[in-house]
């Protein structure tokens, strides 16, 4: 038999083919505790677990498998925090082949003609964020009544991202037979308290962090001065030959002078922030996904649930904000069984919140020292 632990988990033939196509072997820990759920029971789910842990499956198998395609209406929403996970989430179902299934994505920035033609012409999931799902709630051009699955994928980021009344208005449009399924990495207050307010039959589920892809992070830290930041950039870049990664910037002026900076020196760097048009953000994205650049430079909200698979690092240029942050900028790195190495710059003055962060993100972040001068002429 073929992927036989996907197999016991209720999966068809059909399915199992698309994933053996797609290089799965077996469920990750999320997938093995929220399918059986999905398939066997009428509970709703709240599933915590950190990005890359492969939640995209845990709720989008059970829902293609039970769907019924060409229904003509939209029995699936998965509302996501950005455009740029509504494409990834959209194309990763597409992937798992389900005959004649319709799935779109639907978000802000993007033509709306286009969205209203092939809601119109009838699709089975719709992937959305909050904002252009809610405008299309109020058009009457977004049909919930038939709904039967409701997935709020990174809660928390639209918490964080400032959708969550948006989010709680669009439950209040679906009919009440919607199962829902929350995933989150962490559970602020907001979310639980929504989650009471709409799911009453839950199970919940948890990854513990020992189980996470972040595992597969080693996570270091050196100590630098703000002015040298840069130079301990190139310096970490040219010692790692095969370097593959996100560089985090608080800022887009940060953003933009790295990435300067690196193109003066010679790197094939690309920026990604919030004034970057949504045409550029997909033509750098698809770059830096057949890397044909190894470097993007980003602000949280621009790499926000960006699934680029195989990365050798990321380096948090400047501190993150909090641990949620520095959890989710890490999880781009050391996904799907793949090594990878997490990097922290930390000015003498930051020591101290880099001390509390370190203590709640509860594994050892090693201090080491940068590479010389002369180890990056060696190699
Ligand atoms: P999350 O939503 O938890 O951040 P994703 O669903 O985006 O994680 O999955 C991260 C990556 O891992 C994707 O490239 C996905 O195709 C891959 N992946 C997911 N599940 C598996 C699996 N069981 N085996 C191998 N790769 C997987
Ligand atoms: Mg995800």
């Amino acid at each position: 038999m073929i992927l036989e632990e996907f197999a016991e988990l209720g999966l068809s033939e059909a399915t199992l083919h698309a994933l053996q196509a797609k290089g799965f072997e077996t469920p990750s820990p999320i997938q093995r505790l929220t399918i059986p759920v999905m398939m066997q029971s009428e509970a709703d789910i709240i599933g915590q677990a950190q990005t890359g842990t492969g939640k995209t499956a845990a709720f989008g198998l059970p829902i293609i498998e039970q769907l019924i395609p060409q229904h003509k209406t939209v029995q699936a929403l998965i509302l996501v925090p950005t455009r740029e996970l509504a494409i990834q989430v959209t194309d990763e179902i597409q992937s798992f082949r389900r005959q004649g299934l319709k799935v779109t994505p639907i978000y802000g920035g993007a033509a709306i003609q286009e969205q209203l033609r092939r809601l119109a012409s009838g699709v089975d999931i719709v992937v959305g964020t909050p904002g252009r799902i809610l405008d299309h709630l109020g058009r009457g051009t977004l049909d919930l009544s038939q709904l039967k699955w409701l997935v709020l994928d990174e809660a928390d980021e639209m918490l964080n991202m400032g959708f969550i009344d948006d989010v709680d208005e669009i439950i209040s449009y679906a009919n009440d037979k919607r199962r829902i399924m929350l995933f989150s990495a962490t559970m602020p207050q907001r979310i639980s308290e929504l989650a009471g307010k709409y799911m009453h039959n839950v199970e919940h589920i948890k990854v513990q962090n020992k189980q996470l892809a972040n595992d597969l992070t080693d996570q270091i830290y050196f100590e630098v001065r703000e002015s040298d930041k840069f130079d301990a950039l190139t310096r970490i870049i040219d010692v790692e030959q095969d370097f593959y990664g996100i560089v985090f910037c608080r800022t887009k002026v940060a953003v933009d002078l790295v990435v300067n900076n690196l193109i003066e020196r010679g790197y094939a760097a690309e920026g990604l922030h919030g004034d970057v048009s949504q045409a550029m953000r997909e033509k750098i994205l698809g770059k830096f996904r057949k890397r044909h650049c190894s470097i993007l430079v980003a602000t949280d909200v621009a790499a926000r649930g960006i699934d680029v698979s195989n990365l050798t690092h990321v380096v948090n240029y400047s501190l993150p904000q909090d641990f949620e942050s520095y959890v989710h900028r890490i999880g781009r790195t050391g996904r799907a069984g793949n090594e990878g190495m997490a990097i922290t710059f930390i000015t003498p003055s930051e020591y101290r919140a880099f001390t509390a962060m370190q203590h709640q993100v509860k594994t050892n972040i090693r201090k080491e020292q940068l590479p010389s001068a002369q180890d990056v002429v060696e190699v």
